[in-house]
């Protein structure tokens, strides 16, 4: 049984939007590192304040940070996709200490793409859903199809950050493909492509195959 994922890739790859719909069709639990610090950033606490220096500038917030949140989260749940988590070689580490992974899915796409798209990204600050004005806008212009609400455009989307934390990708998340892969849990996917052809790769590498 394929119960525990992580899924890797660039910022922009569509983790978070894949990860959404095996939560809706299959039951597992999306854990976004990334929405539970907008979270804390969005109500103020000590951690979203702290979490905000590192996000608006495109920098990773601290290795031990990180792991305290993902200890709380993981051992909740038996059937989870991790967005977002992990993203150095110490959060690897030490999320092998405490929960055992089935599968890491790798999304591949090129730098390009991903600024396109991270470009016209837009969230809906109430429900989280993630829109994208090009290849999957809301029906109604910039307002959250479910709740009503205005989307917003990520902070961190901006041009400037998007580079940076493109850089940073490159520099502390890519050596976790050789981690996984020495260890026989990378499965590769395309990720180029719209939603649901991305959707039916996944789909086939996880439950297609032995
Ligand atoms: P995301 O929504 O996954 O793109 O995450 C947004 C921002 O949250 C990142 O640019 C980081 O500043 C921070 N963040 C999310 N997950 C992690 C993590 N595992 N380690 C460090 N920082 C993270």
């Amino acid at each position: 049984m394929i119960n525990k994922l992580i899924f890797l890739g660039p910022p922009g790859a569509g983790k978070g939007t894949q990860a959404q719909k095996l939560e809706k069709d299959y039951g597992y639990k999306k854990i976004s590192t990334g929405d539970i610090l907008r979270e804390e950033v969005s109500k103020s606490t000590d951690l979203g304040k702290l979490a905000s220096q590192y996000m608006e500038r495109g920098l990773l917030v601290p290795d031990d940070v990180m792991i305290q949140i993902i200890k709380k989260w993981v051992n909740k749940f038996d059937k989870f996709v991790l967005d977002g988590f992990p993203r150095t070689l110490k959060q690897a580490e030490e999320l092998e200490k405490i929960v055992p992974i089935d599968r890491v899915i790798y999304f591949e796409i090129t730098k390009d793409e991903v600024i396109k798209r991270l470009s016209a990204r837009r969230i809906c600050p109430k429900c989280k859903v993630v829109y994208n004005l090009l290849t999957n806008p809301p029906k109604n212009d910039e307002i959250c199809d479910l709740c009503g609400s205005k989307l917003e455009r990520r902070h961190d989307d901006a041009p400037e950050v998007i580079n940076k934390r493109f850089e940073v990708y490159e520099k502390q998340t890519l050596p976790l493909l050789e981690f996984y892969n020495s260890k026989d849990l990378l499965i590769k996917i395309d990720a180029s492509g719209n939603i649901d052809e991305v959707y039916q790769r996944l789909k086939k590498v996880l439950f297609y195959q032995v």
